[in-house]
């Protein structure tokens, strides 16, 4: 069973993430297989620059992450594009790390799979939900940014209301880290007894 664990900036899913981490739970972070996915000499490398041509390389021949964003960001179908060669090669990565993994279910941090619309790459979506007035305030404290910068990344992404339209779990971080540590081992166990009956 894959889990994807997602949630608006500051919500909480690496402090979730964590938490699954410590039950023994193979945790992956999507982010970081699609970087992998397309690093010099793959086949998703290859694919990128046959897609966008190699002027989205960089001075050390390697894809140009924030280029392909600006690129995507105004072109509907380049982004459709990119989504379907970076979609499947994830999907991979992580069929070949849970191959190697003894781990009874595999959560997967997808910061954005409303926005990419990677909802079928998982069995389950658990979203980490908070206040906004909270997601500002902890980002803020994390990332030492501006409210305003916070906001505008949130402005960016999808509403509350649409993210806990795909959600098959809920989790709502507004209390403490000792709360969000109590409900991931309840969320934890409801797995584990969902992977038994099944
Ligand atoms: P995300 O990965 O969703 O961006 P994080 O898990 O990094 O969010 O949480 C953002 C910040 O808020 C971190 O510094 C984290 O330690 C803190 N945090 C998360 N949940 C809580 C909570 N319930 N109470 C207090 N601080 C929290």
């Amino acid at each position: 069973m894959i889990i994807g664990l997602t949630g608006g900036i500051g919500s909480g899913k690496s402090s979730a993430a964590n938490f699954f981490s410590a039950h023994n739970v193979l945790v992956l972070e999507a982010d970081e297989l699609a970087k992998e996915a397309i690093t010099k000499g793959t086949d998703g490398f290859m694919q990128v620059v046959d897609c966008f041509g190699e002027s989205i390389l960089n001075e050390s021949g390697e894809i140009d992450r924030d280029l392909m964003r600006e690129r995507i960001f105004s072109d509907h179908t380049m982004k459709s594009k990119l989504e379907s060669i970076i979609h499947p090669l994830v999907g991979n990565k992580i069929l070949e790390k849970i191959a190697e993994s003894i781990s009874l279910y595999t959560v997967v941090e997808v910061p954005l799979i409303f926005e990419t619309n990677s909802m079928n790459n998982y069995d389950r979506i658990l979203v980490i939900d908070c206040y906004k007035s909270f997601q500002l305030e902890r980002s803020t404290r994390r990332d030492k940014n501006s409210q305003e910068l916070i906001q505008k990344i949130i402005d960016s992404q999808c509403t509350r209301e649409e993210r806990l339209s795909i959600a098959n779990d809920v989790i709502a971080n507004n209390g403490s880290l000792e709360e969000l540590k109590h409900k991931i081992k309840e969320t934890h166990y409801f797995y584990t007894e969902l992977i038994k009956h099944d």
